[in-house]
């Protein structure tokens, strides 16, 4: 997967949460303050403006890594609220394990992700069942280590990713929060999806829907 498919994922994961913005704000607003997908989209939004803003005739063609530290840098001074910072880290900590690579396979877009939920776990001090983005990302990253471990094909990988990513999401429902501002609501956090759940398996199905379009 080359810097292409990156950017492809990034303007796919643009489209599909600004798509889901209304959906991502109620979602928030249940359990937490109304603003989830009005911010990521206007993240997401300025990320598209700053990757069209890349220069096509650099000296140094753009890496997978550099679009990724771009993601990243651009949601942390766009987002706020905890999903800026949050996202922010995932995709500079995701960029910073792609390092200098021109083409991504693999075991390293599987190390990249891993680095990415380590670094929201280090700045959210989530773990799995705190009803947060974790949730949605921990399991996708399991799933898709198993994937590549089994042998399976980039499309059978990414798609276990993205299937993952989703399951974890709605089984977000019944959990009590325990982590973020939906956690001050104790137990009347039970039956609403979690917003940064729900978003991290819209993005990680746009990576998915990227890879496939650019085979
Ligand atoms: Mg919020």
């Amino acid at each position: 997967m080359d810097a292409e498919v990156f950017r492809a994922w990034i303007t796919s994961a643009a489209r599909v949460i600004e798509a889901n913005r209304d959906h991502l704000t109620q979602l928030d607003a249940a359990i937490g303050d109304a603003d989830h997908g009005i911010n990521l989209d206007r993240g997401f939004a300025a990320v598209v403006g700053a990757l069209r803003a890349l220069d096509p005739a650099a000296a140094a063609p753009t890496t997978p890594g550099r679009i990724l530290l771009l993601t990243g840098n651009t949601i942390i001074a766009k987002v706020g609220g905890a999903a800026g910072p949050l996202y922010g880290m995932a995709f500079r900590r995701a960029g910073k394990s792609l390092a200098d690579a021109a083409d991504v396979d693999l075991p390293a877009l599987s190390a990249a992700l891993d680095a990415a939920l380590a670094g929201v776990q280090q700045l959210g001090a989530a773990v799995e069942g705190d009803k947060t983005m974790v949730d949605a990302l921990a399991a996708a990253t399991r799933a898709f280590s198993k994937a590549i471990a089994e042998g399976a094909s980039t499309d059978d990988a990414l798609s276990a990713l993205a299937a993952a990513a989703s399951a974890a999401a709605i089984a977000t429902i019944p959990m009590q929060a325990r982590k973020g501002r939906a956690s001050y609501l104790g137990p009347r956090s039970v039956g609403h999806e979690d917003p940064g759940a729900a978003s991290t398996a819209l993005i990680l199905g746009a990576l998915r829907d990227a890879a496939q379009a650019g085979q």
